[in-house]
């Protein structure tokens, strides 16, 4: 659905899972950054909705799509609607997460497939359909979310460690390959954020994890969409390949 509002003509950004959480922050952080905005999300209308009312209240133009970013052509589609209607991306998020955690003497084939088809794959998805465009237009920045658990480990998380710490590389290789075309891909590795994704968690486990955090609480979505801003904007135009932890230290 599109929402068009009088001003036109920002830069545009691209944010998978934007409807919530973080991904959602980042969507209005970057609406109020003065961004044309396209999200895509899995399957919540109404969020999604909620969403493009924030942006329009921020004077912005917005595309959301209902897309599922494991499969390559949804994706594709989306990213071309976006530059067609709003016009070329000059960044782009990748957002959309899940977490399935079971130990791994237990973990489901579809359990694994599922998690490192949507964060992985997910990633490279979003990532393969702006690549051409931007390197065309001689530039972009790319923000991908990894997590603290893709660089430390988790235990119960095998698959999502793996596909974040996979992230890591595709984004550090990304970083590599594209700076040539004034392309630039940073990850960001979010500790315990309150979102829905930490919403499912037992109290005690919160409890015990708020103990351990050096800054003894959970971040927020706006903790993560502060730094996002910043590595899509030109004060990062320097900084490329890197891996931020938004975490209050609890990987120290
Ligand atoms: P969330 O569950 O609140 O939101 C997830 C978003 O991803 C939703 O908009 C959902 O629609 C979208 N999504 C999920 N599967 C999708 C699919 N197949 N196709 C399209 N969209 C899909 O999660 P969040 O906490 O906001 O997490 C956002 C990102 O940050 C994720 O990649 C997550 O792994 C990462 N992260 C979160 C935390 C945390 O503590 N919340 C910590 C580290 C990393």
């Amino acid at each position: 659905m599109a929402v068009e509002s009088d001003t036109q003509g920002g830069k545009v950004a691209l944010v998978t899972g934007g409807s919530r959480g973080i991904g959602r922050a980042v969507v209005e952080r970057l609406a109020g950054d003065g961004y044309d905005i396209g999200f895509c999300y899995r399957s919540d209308e109404q969020a999604a909705a909620l969403v493009e009312k924030e942006v329009h209240k921020l004077g912005r133009r917005v595309l959301s799509r209902r897309v599922d970013v494991t499969r390559s052509a949804e994706v594709r589609d989306f990213v071309t609607a976006v530059e067609e209607e709003l016009g070329p991306a000059a960044a782009a998020v990748t957002s959309a997460g899940i977490t399935r955690d079971r130990p791994l003497v237990t973990m489901p084939d579809e359990d694994w497939d599922a998690v490192v088809r949507t964060n992985l794959d997910g990633t490279y998805h979003l990532c393969r359909a702006v690549v051409f465009p931007m390197v065309r237009r001689g530039g972009g920045a790319v923000v991908t979310l990894s997590s603290v658990a893709g660089v430390a480990g988790n235990a119960g998380q095998t698959n999502y460690s793996a596909s974040k710490a996979g992230i890591i590389g595709f984004t550090r290789s990304f970083a590599k390959e594209a700076g040539r075309h004034g392309i630039r891909a940073n990850a960001v590795a979010p500790g315990f954020i309150d979102t829905d994704m930490t919403s499912v968690l037992p109290e005690k486990t919160t409890k015990e994890m708020r103990g351990r955090i050096p800054l003894k609480r959970f971040g927020t979505p706006g903790d993560v969409a502060s730094l996002v801003s910043f590595l899509v904007s030109e004060e990062a135009s320097y900084i490329t390949g890197q891996v931020f932890q938004v975490d209050g230290g609890i990987a120290l």
